[in-house]
C-alpha cells in the first residue's frame, strides 16, 4: 500500500490520479489532497476519499468551505504555507505534485526535503530550479518519478539501461492545433481555436503551451534535468497521432520507443506504483485499425518558443526560470483575451532581454527572479 498526497487535485492530472486511486484501493490510499481555489470539487474529494489532511491555499476559497462544512475524519486546512507543507507529513510516501506552474516549486522542494519519492507532474519546478531540485534529491535518496507522458516513456526505455548508452533522447510532439500553419495564419487565432488540442485533454495554460510549442521547450529542459544529457542529445519529433510517447536512441544504433494510447492515466498510474506494473482500464492499442505512425521535424520558425527554450536550457542559470515566468504571465493574458496569441513570444523575448542572468542561483535568488519576471512581463503587456 502507498499513501499518497496529491498537491492540485482539483485538475485534470489530479482528477485523473484520483481516478487511478479509485480503481486501485488496495495498493493507493489518498491521505492528502490540496487544491487552491476549488472549494465545491476538493469537498467532495474528501467525501469520497475521506483523506486525513485537505488543503486549500486560497484563502476565499479555505474559508467558504470552512463556513459551510465540517468534516469528521479529515483536518481542512488553509493557505499557502498548508500547501507547501502538505506533502511533508509522516503517514506519506509519495507526493504527486499536479499543480500548476511555479506555484509548484516550494512545496515539491518541502516534500523532498522531507524525504518523500515525487510523482512529478509540475514540469516547472525542475524548468525554474532543475540543479537545485535534483541535488536535493539525489541527496535525499528521493526519487523523482515523472508523470509527463513524453518522460514517462524515457523513464520506461531506460529501465534497466545505462545512462551512459544514451546517445539521443527523441522527444516526441503532437506538434499542436497549429501545426503546419505559418505566422500569418497564427496572428489573429482565438482562445477557443487553441484549446481544442488534437490529441490530449490538458487544464488550459499547458494546452496554450502545447499550441505555442513552449510546452515542449519546457519539456526539453525537464528531460535535461531528469536524465542528465546535454542539450544537443536531445531531439524534438512531431509525431502528430501521440502513439509514441517517446524514444531513445543508445549509442549501438537501437531505438527503444514507448506506445500507448493517449491517457495521462496511465504515466500517472505508472509514476505511482513503479516498480509495480498493474492492470489498467486504458484503451489497448490496436495494431490492425492503427492509422500510419508519421514523424516530422518541428517548425522552429513558426513556433519560437521551442527555439527560445534550447537559448535558455544552454544559457542555464536563472535564464529558463525568467523565461517560464514571462511565459505564465503571458499565457494568462492571452487566456483573459489581454494579449493576441503570437504576443505570448513577444512578451517572453522582452523579459528575457531585460534580465541579467545570474549563475548558479541559490533557491530564493530563483523565487526572486520569478517574481520580478512575471513583473518585467505585466509591463511589457501593459505598453504592447
Ligand atoms: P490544471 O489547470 O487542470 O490544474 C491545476 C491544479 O493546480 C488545480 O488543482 C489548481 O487548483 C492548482 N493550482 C492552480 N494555481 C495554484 C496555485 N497558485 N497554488 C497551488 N495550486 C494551484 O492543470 P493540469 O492538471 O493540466 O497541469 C498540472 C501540472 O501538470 C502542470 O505543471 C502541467 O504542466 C503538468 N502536466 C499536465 C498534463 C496534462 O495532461 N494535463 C500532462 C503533463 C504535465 P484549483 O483548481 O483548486 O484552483
Ligand atoms: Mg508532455
Amino acid at each position: 500500500m502507498k499513501r499518497m498526497a496529491v498537491l492540485g487535485s482539483t485538475g485534470s492530472i489530479g482528477t485523473q490520479a484520483l481516478d487511478v486511486a479509485r480503481a486501485h484501493r488496495d495498493l493507493l490510499s489518498v491521505e492528502v489532497i490540496a487544491a487552491h481555489s476549488n472549494d465545491r470539487l476538493l469537498e467532495r474529494q474528501i467525501d469520497e476519499f475521506r483523506p486525513s489532511v485537505a488543503v486549500l491555499s486560497d484563502d476565499d476559497a479555505y474559508a467558504r468551505l470552512k463556513s459551510r462544512r465540517q468534516f469528521r475524519t479529515t483536518e481542512l486546512i488553509g493557505g499557502r504555507q498548508a500547501l507547501i507543507d502538505a506533502g511533508t507529513l509522516d503517514s506519506i510516501d509519495i507526493v504527486l505534485t499536479s499543480m500548476s506552474g511555479f506555484a509548484g516549486l516550494e512545496p515539491t522542494i518541502a516534500a523532498i526535503d522531507a524525504g518523500k519519492d515525487i510523482a512529478l507532474a509540475n514540469k516547472e519546478t525542475l524548468v525554474a530550479a532543475g540543479e537545485i531540485v535534483m541535488r536535493r534529491a539525489k541527496e535525499r535518496g528521493v526519487k523523482i518519478l515523472p508523470v509527463d507522458s513524453e518522460h514517462g516513456a524515457f523513464f520506461q526505455c531506460l529501465n534497466g539501461e545505462d545512462r551512459r548508452a544514451i546517445k539521443k533522447l527523441l522527444l516526441t510532439a503532437s506538434g499542436g492545433p497549429f501545426r503546419g500553419c505559418d505566422r500569418s495564419q497564427l496572428e489573429n487565432v482565438t482562445v477557443d481555436q487553441v484549446l481544442a488540442h488534437p490529441t490530449w485533454n490538458m487544464g488550459r495554460k499547458i494546452t496554450v503551451d502545447s499550441a505555442t510549442l513552449v510546452n515542449k521547450g519546457l519539456e526539453v529542459i525537464e528531460a535535461k534535468h531528469l536524465y542528465g544529457v546535454e542539450y544537443d542529445q536531445i531531439q524534438v519529433v512531431v509525431h502528430p497521432q501521440s502513439i509514441v510517447h517517446s524514444m531513445v536512441e543508445f549509442v549501438d544504433g537501437s531505438v527503444i520507443a514507448q506506445l500507448a494510447s493517449t491517457d495521462m492515466r496511465l504515466p500517472i498510474q505508472y509514476a505511482l506504483t513503479f516498480p509495480a506494473r498493474i492492470d489498467s482500464t486504458v484503451e489497448r492499442l490496436d495494431f490492425w485499425s492503427m492509422r500510419a505512425l508519421t514523424f516530422e521535424p518541428p517548425d522552429l520558425d513558426t513556433f519560437r518558443g521551442l527555439k527560445l527554450a534550447y537559448e535558455v536550457g544552454k544559457r542555464g542559470g536563472t535564464a529558463p526560470c525568467v523565461f517560464n515566468a514571462a511565459n505564465e504571465i503571458a499565457v494568462n493574458a492571452f487566456l483573459n483575451g489581454r494579449i493576441k496569441f503570437l504576443d505570448i513570444y513577444r512578451v517572453i523575448e522582452t523579459v528575457l532581454d531585460r534580465r541579467a542572468v545570474i549563475d548558479r542561483p541559490a533557491l530564493e535568488e530563483i523565487i526572486s527572479e520569478n517574481n520580478a519576471a512575471r513583473a518585467d512581463a505585466e509591463h511589457a503587456i501593459a505598453v504592447l
